[in-house]
């Protein structure tokens, strides 16, 4: 028998994996090519910084090739991997995928929680900030590409073929049942058809559950800016966690705000969508800046009349990158404060040296709702409490940084869809939002594929 996986993302290589070592022939479709990327002219840093890490053509490893590479060791983070299975089981499974990347040469060390971790979790509880301490592996963006490479030889030892730079555009089903995929005018027949397009083709994923009644649901949307600051006011923490993870709740508007993907001595950079601009972050194991960058992110959720969390997001993106001239904004926390814009100048004047230029100086409080920058205004200030500096008013601050979450597709907890033998996983199908979960839902596909497989 044999699957397709459309897909060579964390989650689709993973399944793939998963499948081959279970004896079961796979093929892994690809519309991208990792030929591509080596073109970039910035290849020494694994990756274009100027054109965003979206922008580029992935091919194997998906956007996982160009992420911080973060490895969220915990079942509560990058995706609610409980929804489909017991607490132990998600957490024997992170082990597993821990290793196979490890195996591979992600040589960064996990931290523990320790007496240092409780200390922080203490004084945290005293400001009113919840603080999460999470085990982590930081492979770092510059050194992905060897792990992924590795991970693809020795797939293909085993037996699975790569197709790269082949778009799939249609799903091949019929009497209710995944018969293959269409790429490009070619039939590829298989027995089982695994979905595991990622964020950038989430859209054409909900198109295709749409066609073939698969039900889908809208999630939240996280909207909010990134946070520069010196690497030293942050150090005390990411030398325990890389990615410190503190959560919020606002007093005025009761919103829920977190930090997300810290990037100790990293580098913000921009993420282009089609009509509009955003800003994200990364850190290399070989090249340090002098600057901690990470995200503070509100969530919002979306009832009536309009659910459509994504619509929203890309207003408010339009609207950012009109008002920055067509690149992101940045401003001096004290600017905002003060109410005014910030200049070239009073950025150069002040002592932290940002470090993405592809910038417009300028107030973040014009591209954000109210509500939204009120809330990072809140945050920011009671953070300050846990972290004293990083509301300081040289703090730098970057607009917007938006996280989009695909339709989630109704999947068992298998991760197959109403059409038999048709799954979905990852971030595309909206079960995954990191690395870790998007690895852990192909592993489950791929299990339940792999059952099926021997009994016939
Ligand atoms: C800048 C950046 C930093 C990040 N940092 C981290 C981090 O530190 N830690 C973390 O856990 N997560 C991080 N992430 C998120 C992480 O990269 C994703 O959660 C993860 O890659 C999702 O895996 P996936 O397999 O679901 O999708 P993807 O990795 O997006 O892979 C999907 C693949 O499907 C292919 N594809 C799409 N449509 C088709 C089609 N029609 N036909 C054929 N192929 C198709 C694409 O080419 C792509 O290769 C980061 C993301 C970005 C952009």
């Amino acid at each position: 028998m044999k699957a397709i996986v459309v897909g060579a993302g964390p989650a689709g290589l993973f399944c793939a994996y998963e499948l081959a070592k279970a004896g079961v022939k796979v093929v892994v479709v690809d519309s991208g090519s990792t030929i591509e990327r080596r073109k970039c002219p910035m290849k020494k840093m694994g990756y274009c910084v100027k054109c965003s890490p979206c922008n580029l053509i992935h091919g194997v490893g998906g956007a996982g090739l160009f992420s911080d590479g973060k490895l969220n060791l915990d079942p509560r983070i990058g995706g609610d991997m409980l929804q489909f299975m017991s607490e132990s089981e998600a957490r024997r499974l992170i082990d597993y995928v821990d290793r196979i990347f490890s195996e591979h040469g992600a040589k960064g060390e996990r931290n523990i929680i320790d007496e240092r971790a409780e200390a922080l979790m203490r004084k945290a509880k005293m400001a009113g900030v919840r603080f999460l301490p999470i085990v982590q592996r930081h492979i770092g963006s510059d050194k992905l590409p060897e792990v992924i490479e590795s991970l693809k030889g020795y797939m293909e030892a085993l037996g699975v073929k790569f197709v790269l730079n082949k778009e799939v555009r249609d799903i091949a089903v019929s009497d209710g049942v995944a018969r293959g995929v269409v790429a490009r005018r070619e039939v590829i027949n298989g027995d089982f058809v695994v979905l595991a397009t990622g964020r950038g083709g989430a859209q054409w994923l909900a198109r295709k559950c749409m066609q073939l009644g698969v039900p889908t649901n809208y999630q939240p949307l996280d909207i909010g800016l990134r946070v520069e600051v010196p690497a030293e006011i942050m150090k005390e923490v990411t030398d325990i966690f890389w990615d410190p993870k503190f959560y919020i709740q606002t007093s005025q508007y009761d919103d829920s705000v977190r930090t997300f993907c810290t990037c100790p001595n990293g580098f913000v950079i921009s993420e282009s969508y089609n009509n509009f601009i955003c800003t994200n972050g990364h850190s290399m194991v070989s090249i340090k800046s002098d600057n901690t960058n990470f995200a503070l992110l509100v969530r919002i959720a979306l009832t009536q009349p309009v659910e459509n969390t994504s619509e929203y997001g890309e207003s408010i993106g339009r609207i950012s990158s009109t008002i920055g001239g067509g690149r992101p904004i940045l401003q001096r926390f004290g600017d905002l404060k003060a109410g005014r814009r910030s200049t070239w100048e009073r950025i150069k004047r002040s002592y932290v040296k940002p470090t993405f230029l592809y910038v417009t100086p300028g107030d973040v409080s014009m591209a954000l709702p109210g509500r939204i920058m009120a809330d990072i205004r809140e945050a920011l200030e009671m953070l300050n409490k846990v972290i004293p500096g990083v509301a300081e008013d040289s703090t730098l601050l970057y607009a917007p940084e938006i996280k989009f979450h695909a339709l989630r597709v109704n999947v068992s907890k298998h991760m197959e869809t109403n059409v038999k033998n048709l799954f979905a996983i990852g971030d595309g199908a909206g079960v995954s939002r990191g690395i870790v979960g998007a690895s852990l839902s192909g592993i489950v596909a791929a299990r339940e594929i792999a059952k099926r497989c021997r009994n016939g």
